[in-house]
């Protein structure tokens, strides 16, 4: 099965992609970590994407795109995926096709996790204060970043749920419920 997970910054992406992975036995591709991985390592791609990130603007098409080229393109992604973080732009979305069709591979299915904007917020910086008192903040979880990354998920990546249903693939789930509520609505979205 190859899934795209869509939601915004504080909608519960990254919880239920792990949980949906391991309950479908594939792999989680997360941009994200592994954008963060690259800046903490500091590869060159790090090293060229880390100011943006921290500003929680989008770093470039191209890159992501190579990025996750080639962890689609490795063994364990053979039998599925979840990508998480990924497509974030019309622009990606297309590629991500393309890269598909030219292994005569398709996405599955697009589960988008909606949530009101004023929720994210309160999420979001919820989430950034207890991460402090834990000591594993994120550079982009100042209150500047985080509105940033709403604006750029309103911009670029909402957009892509018209794509998606345009294609048939799109199932919205009510990303206000509890975890364990979303996890199941998710699965029966798979079912379905
Ligand atoms: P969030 O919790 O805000 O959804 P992520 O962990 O998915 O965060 O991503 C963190 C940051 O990594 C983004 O704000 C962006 O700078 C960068 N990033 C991740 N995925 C992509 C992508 N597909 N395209 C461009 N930038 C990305």
């Amino acid at each position: 099965m190859r899934l795209v997970l869509l939601g915004a910054p504080g909608s519960g992406k990254g919880t239920q992609a792990a949980r949906l992975a391991k309950r479908l036995a594939i792999p989680r591709l997360s941009t994200g970590d592994m954008l963060r991985a690259a800046v903490s390592e500091g590869t060159p791609i790090g090293t060229r994407v880390k100011a943006a990130m921290e500003r929680g603007e989008l770093v470039p098409d191209d890159l992501v795109v190579a990025i996750v080229a080639e962890c689609i393109s490795l063994p364990d992604a053979k039998s599925g995926f979840i990508l998480d973080g990924f497509p974030r732009t019309v622009v990606q979305a297309t590629a991500l096709d393309d890269i598909l069709r030219a292994a005569d591979l398709r996405i599955d299915r697009v589960l988008e996790l909606d949530v009101d904007e004023a929720a994210l917020l309160v999420r979001i910086l919820n989430r950034a204060d207890e991460a402090k008192v834990n000591g594993f903040a994120r550079a982009d979880d100042t209150e500047a970043a985080l509105r940033m990354r709403l604006e750029e998920y309103r911009g670029q990546t909402r957009p892509l749920a018209d794509y998606y249903r345009g294609q048939g693939l799109l199932k919205s789930i009510n990303g206000l419920q509890s975890i364990n509520k979303v996890a199941n609505s998710l699965l029966e979205a798979l079912d379905a």
